[in-house]
C-alpha cells in the first residue's frame, strides 16, 4: 500500500471515530436520535425517522461511508419536526462535531452538514 494511501485510511477511520464521538455526545446530552452509518441511505434513514414518534434526528449512512471512502466527501444529515427545530439540530450537531475536532460547512439550505476537514 503506498503511503498517501495508508495516511488517507488512516484519516478516513479518524474521522468516522471522531463523528461516532460526536454523534454519542447528541445521543447522551441532549436526546437526540442518531443514526452512524446504520441505514443503507438517506431513504431508508429517512423513514427509520418518519416513523419514530420524535421525528428528529442526525444521521449518515452506509452510502455516505462509501462515498467518504471514494471521493473524501462526506456529508451528515439532519431532520426536525419544523424548520426552526431543524435550525436548532443544525447548530447542536456541528457544535458537537466542532467540539471533536472536525471542521464543517452548511451547504445552503439543505438539510445536511458538510465535514471539510479535522484540526
Ligand atoms: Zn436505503
Amino acid at each position: 500500500m503506498r503511503t498517501e494511501q495508508r495516511e488517507e485510511m488512516k484519516n478516513i477511520a479518524q474521522l468516522l471515530r471522531r463523528a461516532h464521538c460526536a454523534f454519542g455526545e447528541l445521543s447522551e446530552r441532549y436526546g437526540i436520535a442518531v443514526q452512524a452509518g446504520t441505514q443503507c441511505c438517506s431513504t431508508c434513514a429517512l423513514t427509520v425517522f418518519r416513523n419514530n414518534r420524535n421525528k428528529r434526528g442526525c444521521y449518515w449512512t452506509m452510502n455516505d461511508e462509501i462515498q467518504l471512502d471514494e471521493s473524501g466527501k462526506f456529508s451528515i444529515g439532519f431532520v426536525g419536526h419544523t424548520k426552526v427545530h431543524a435550525r436548532e439540530l443544525c447548530s447542536l450537531l456541528q457544535f458537537a462535531l466542532h467540539r471533536h475536532g472536525l471542521k464543517t460547512k452548511r451547504d445552503g439550505l439543505s438539510n445536511s452538514v458538510d465535514i471539510i476537514g479535522m484540526r
